[in-house]
């Protein structure tokens, strides 16, 4: 046996055990020949002492002790000397002198300190296994393993069944490249690696599984950005004879549960509901972020006589006017600093600038626009928008709804950051569910229409004679998003079951008659064997266990992830493989070496 207890179990009540414990050497200090260790295991900290005038050999060899070196004691749990317990330790009241001592190995030097947290994070993953045994690396993979450990216990409870899919599977379009899997069997064929179970789950409904669900392990071959990785994971759930309704709260019932057992807090369900077309009208994002107000306020009626060409010519041709208000931002924001962020909304955007006016406190309008607007468009303005001095006014004007209302939607979360609004509100847990998504969009570089979530997912009933009448643009779907705090946690949709209205989708998406039976032939044959109506949705787990953990990134929250390359550090995966092994799957490398 190689120990009686853990780190973190001695308290008061011990003292006079005589306990084994193993575990890492944490800090060693040197008191004039006494040797006091923190030694270190998953659960936590203990201190033990090494006595030379009780046992001179053991306490001796102490004194070769080296951080991270692996080892084993036995002694007595004592009290710590009056003055000397530590009340930031749970075991701060006691130490154990040592009586045996047994090294179980030795540790080189670490590269870094472990408990430095300014490490360089390359560094970090090169030595991911020695990042893992710092506190919050470890505080986070218990977190992540409460979080999935929850999702399981209550979707058991709901009667859902966990069931795995493939990973070696076909190409299935969730709006990403495909990771490919040569075949050495099939010379010239191909796996992909799943972007998402999503036909899987929705066989299994067919299948008449009718409640599923997957800890999913997804990949994506896209460019990296901050946070993304090209495999992640998702809690993956389907079902039979469900409504968009039950689908949301049993999610909603499943986030209470996760928050209450790994944050310990308690949220309110149901949780609200707005439709898309509300969410980018008042917050300019199908991912509002309603801890603040600072809304868009449509300002088109206020220059339908407007002097003001630009304006005028907009609201005459059908387009857009639309403002926020950064109270307070005027103090804030100096010209050029105006200058710069109307650079980035033409750079990041493609718009065509970012008018403003700044009211300064006992100061004029400040605004290369103002100029143009008449007496009543000025009071009109100032009443619609409450603004007041000290405040910044800026303005999205565009023949393009969607597009005025994702430039102010930046805007105002960039107001939001110079205001310390996300401080100011970062105890709050706003969760909404964005409903009535757009089924389809037009896509100008592919020149047809794209599913806007994927091709599964069904028209809302009433606006099916739309989508026949070929209006495609208004279609909606009965699609759903949960948000929390401005950051989309998943999404979902109750889909399509029936064989026609599954292939008129693959037409209006213009994939033909041929590669509807190439790619999806199994899909709507199943669907001509009795599919029930189903639904379902996924939820990225990593991006949940970073949000409830507080990390800034998911690659705090995954054990082993790749760093903004797609490159494992560690292992330096992906490698270069032996032409003989690319023969053997019929593949032969173009890639230049560099
Ligand atoms: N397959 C979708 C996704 O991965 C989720 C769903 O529709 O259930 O985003």
């Amino acid at each position: 046996m190689y120990r009686t207890t853990h780190c973190n179990s001695l308290r008061k009540e011990n003292i006079g055990q005589t306990v084994t414990l193993a575990g890492w050497i944490n800090t060693r200090r040197d008191h004039g020949g006494v040797i006091f260790i923190d030694l270190r295991d998953r659960e936590g900290l203990t201190q033990v002492v090494f006595r030379p005038e009780e046992h001179p050999q053991v306490s001796e060899a102490s004194h070769g002790l080296r951080s991270e070196d692996v080892i084993q004691i036995t002694g007595v749990v004592a009290a710590r000397l009056s003055g000397s317990e530590n009340p930031r330790l749970a075991t701060g009241e006691i130490e154990v002198i040592a009586s045996e001592l047994k090294v179980l190995n030795k540790a080189e030097v670490p590269p870094f300190p472990l408990d430095d947290p300014k490490v360089n994070e390359d560094l970090r993953l090169e030595y991911r296994y020695l990042d893992l045994r710092t506190a919050p690396m470890q505080r986070n993979l218990k977190l992540r393993h409460r979080i999935v450990k929850a999702t399981r216990d209550f979707l058991d409870e709901q009667g859902f069944m966990e069931i795995e899919t493939p990973i070696l599977s076909n190409p299935t379009p969730e709006g990403a490249r495909d990771f490919l899997v040569p075949s050495r069997l099939t010379p010239g064929s191909f796996y992909a690696l799943p972007q998402a179970p999503q036909q899987y789950k929705q066989l299994l409904q067919v299948a008449g599984l009718e409640k599923y669900f997957q800890i999913a392990r997804c990949f994506r071959d896209e460019d990296l950005r901050a946070d993304r990785q090209p495999e992640f994971t998702q809690i993956d759930v389907e079902a039979s004879f469900v409504t968009d309704a039950d689908i949301q709260t049993l999610i909603a019932g499943l986030l209470v549960r996760i928050f209450r057992e790994a944050k310990g807090v308690e949220i309110p369900a149901p949780f609200p509901r707005m439709t898309y077309a509300d969410a980018m009208n008042r917050f300019g994002s199908d991912k509002p972020d309603t801890r603040f107000d600072m809304e868009l306020v449509d300002l088109g009626g206020i220059f339908r006589e407007s002097q003001f060409k630009v304006f005028r010519s907009i609201v005459d041709g059908g387009g857009v006017i639309k403002a926020i208000n950064a109270k307070g931002a005027a103090s804030l924001l100096s010209k050029e600093q105006l200058k710069k962020w109307e650079e980035w909304v033409k750079t990041e955007f493609g718009a065509k600038g970012l008018a403003y006016i700044k009211w300064s406190a006992g100061g004029e309008w400040e605004s290369p626009i103002v100029k143009f607007f008449s007496e009543p468009e000025k009071a009109a303005l100032t009443e619609r928008i409450g603004f007041a001095e000290g405040d910044v006014l800026f303005f999205g004007a565009d023949s393009k709804w969607e597009a005025v209302c994702e430039v102010l939607g930046r805007v105002r979360l960039r107001c939001a950051e110079l205001l310390g609004l996300f401080k100011a509100n970062a105890d709050k847990l706003n969760f909404l569910w964005v409903v009535d998504f757009p089924l389809l969009a037009f896509s100008p570089e592919d020149n047809h229409w794209v599913a806007v979530h994927h091709p599964f997912t069904r028209p809302k009933a009433e606006d099916v004679p739309l989508l026949e009448a070929g209006e495609y643009g208004k279609v909606r779907a009965v699609a759903y998003d949960v948000v929390l705090n401005g950051v989309e946690l998943g999404g979902g949709s109750v889909r399509i079951h029936e064989r026609e209205l599954q292939s008129k989708m693959f037409d209006v998406l213009g994939v033909d008659a041929e590669a509807q039976q190439v790619k999806f032939g199994h899909l709507l044959r199943a669907f001509s064997f009795g599919a029930p109506p189903h639904g379902g949705v996924a939820l990225g787990l990593d991006r949940l266990v970073m949000l409830i953990t507080g990390a800034e990134s998911i690659r705090e929250v995954i054990a082993f992830p790749k760093n903004n390359r797609g490159v494992d550090l560690m292992t330096h995966s992906p490698v270069e493989v032996d032409f003989k092994q690319l023969r053997e799957i019929y593949i032969q490398s173009t890639a230049k070496k560099g």
